[in-house]
């Protein structure tokens, strides 16, 4: 998938608001009557982001989203639990509802998360109980390998949910898998096509 080429209008909005976002110059606005008046009684998510918890990656700060543009649902390691009501519940919502054209799951880098999966057992058990209670594993050869894994093993996730598949296969939806370097600011994508990540270009 090239940089000019998204699969809807919804990842062009998410990709160029990243744009501004990188350069320090996000359009996101503050209160606006007009606006507000506008969203008042409806709403019209293009996309459905899942993130991490972690308190150094703002999805709607990292995308320069206005209010009503994105869902969020925020989780230690970004994860699609279907044991989690609360998880599948947002993502019925979005998908049946909202019609959100895209989800996409926001890993990061120096996830703390990724790196506890390496060894669970001293950890609080409310912490190893949410962390290790899908099977997730610390996959790959490095720290980011690992963290690129886990958003790979949540896309996985996603499509086995038959509500997501059949919006997929019906062309209405599309999965994406999304990585936050917190030190350079730099987004990358999962190509599923080419199955590799890309850096997203902060220039087009
Ligand atoms: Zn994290």
């Amino acid at each position: 998938m090239t940089e000019t080429t998204y699969p809807n209008d919804g990842l062009r909005q998410l990709v160029e608001g990243y744009r501004h976002f990188f350069k320090g110059n996000p359009p996101r606005k503050g209160f606006c009557a007009l606006h507000a008046e506008q969203i008042a009684h409806t709403q019209n998510p293009h996309s459905m982001v899942i993130s991490c918890f972690d308190s150094r990656v703002c999805p709607e700060a990292i995308f320069a989203t206005n209010d009503g543009h994105i869902c969020v649902h925020r989780n230690m390691l970004n994860q699609v639990d279907p044991k989690d009501a609360s998880m599948m519940a947002s993502l019925r919502f979005a998908v049946d509802s909202l019609h959100v054209q895209n989800i996409v799951v926001l890993g990061h880098s120096n996830c703390n998360a990724v790196a506890k999966l390496k060894d669970l057992a001293p950890l609080p058990q409310e912490i190893s109980a949410w962390l290790g209670g899908c099977g997730a594993t610390y996959r790959g050869e490095s720290y980011e390998d690992a963290v690129k894994n886990n958003v790979l093993d949540q896309l996985d996730r996603l499509h086995r949910l038959d509500f997501v598949a059949r919006a997929v296969q019906e062309k209405r939806l599309h999965v994406e898998g999304m990585l936050f370097h917190i030190q350079s600011g730099r987004l990358e994508r999962y190509d599923a096509a080419q199955n590799r990540w890309e850096f997203i270009k902060t220039e087009e």
